[in-house]
């Protein structure tokens, strides 16, 4: 099979980890390339593995998406209820082989297997009860709160016809540029409006939802052909009782964010060693050195900061 070749992307978590800290948006996106390919060097295997853990609230957050995105798509080939005490059953169930594939070490051999942060920078075998108890409680109220939620029932209500595809990730060109998204869930409302709905396990800032929003916008005229002014974003906070914060879509905010993406690719870019082959050198990325941020970092165990 041939090889896989490195593209110049952009997303919003990718600038967000170039803002963050350079030398490890440079693990993320170059280190580890190829570090799923079984005759691939130690280094590029041991970054791929660490690309590929998960803090516990980002774990949570996962679980409660696949399994939304599960309840919807049963939802649309059978009618199946939705219902709080099932989407917890299937969360539980996740939670469990999450949890074992992750003290079991089975991501040594398959690194997209579940492997927690928590457990790989402690001790591998296990977490104080309140940690694991807090992340439980997260993904059991966030499924509640989606199973009670105002907004599922008039999800529902629309005829199946009007739902967008669920929770995929897709991309849309912006100039040269390939930008990936991943909406949440999409349907044509009552009155002819397109809503994208994003399910939120953490708190809302407002700042990161626009550029998310122009994303969601710009992809939504792209692939669905929707007119900009019927779009609008809505975050709905599933820990805070499914409360919804809607976003309008102003051609200014538009306009803005592709700025914004442009700007943003354009200093990663210039990071580069060779921009048209899209190839990096390690240290042109400079280690953040920042506390707060270093302590939640997958790559710790190799960075020269740390180390
Ligand atoms: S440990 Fe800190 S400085 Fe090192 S890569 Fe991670 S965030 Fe950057």
């Amino acid at each position: 099979m041939a090889k896989l070749e490195n593209e110049f992307t952009w997303s919003v978590s990718r600038a967000k980890l170039f803002e963050d800290c350079p030398r490890a948006y440079y693990y993320q996106y170059y280190g580890s390339w190829g570090g799923w390919e079984r005759d691939t060097d130690p280094a590029t295997r041991q970054l791929y593995i660490l690309k590929n853990i998960k803090t516990l609230p980002m774990w949570a957050g996962t679980i409660v998406h696949e399994t939304i995105a599960d309840a919807l798509n049963r939802y649309s080939r059978n009618n199946s209820p939705i219902q709080a005490g099932e989407l917890q059953a299937i969360a539980r169930q996740k939670l469990r082989s999450g949890w074992v594939e992750s003290v079991n070490g089975e991501w040594l051999q398959r690194p997209k297997r579940t492997n927690l942060h928590e457990l790989y920078y402690g001790d591998g075998k296990s977490l104080p009860k309140e940690q694991t108890e807090r992340t439980k409680e997260r993904v059991y109220g966030a499924l509640a709160a989606f199973a009670d939620a105002q907004i599922l029932h008039e999800i529902l209500t629309v005829p199946y016809m009007n739902w967008k595809p669920v929770d995929q990730l897709d991309s849309f060109r912006l100039q040269d540029l390939k930008v990936w998204c991943a909406v949440d869930f999409a349907f044509t409302d009552p009155a002819g409006g397109l809503r994208i709905i994003d399910w939120k396990t953490g708190g809302e800032h407002r700042e990161a939802l626009r550029v998310q929003l122009a994303c969601y916008a710009l992809y939504a005229a792209e692939k669905w052909f929707a007119a900009i002014e019927n779009v609008k974003l809505q975050g709905v906070f599933l820990n805070e009782n499914a409360r919804v914060s809607t976003y309008e879509v102003a051609p200014d905010i538009l306009v803005e964010a592709q700025d914004h993406i442009l700007s943003s690719a354009a200093d990663m870019r210039g990071k580069l060693l060779d921009v048209a082959a899209n190839t990096a050198r390690e240290d042109d990325f400079p280690c953040c050195e920042k506390e707060h941020i270093c302590r939640y970092c997958n790559y710790r165990e190799v960075c020269p900061y740390i180390g």
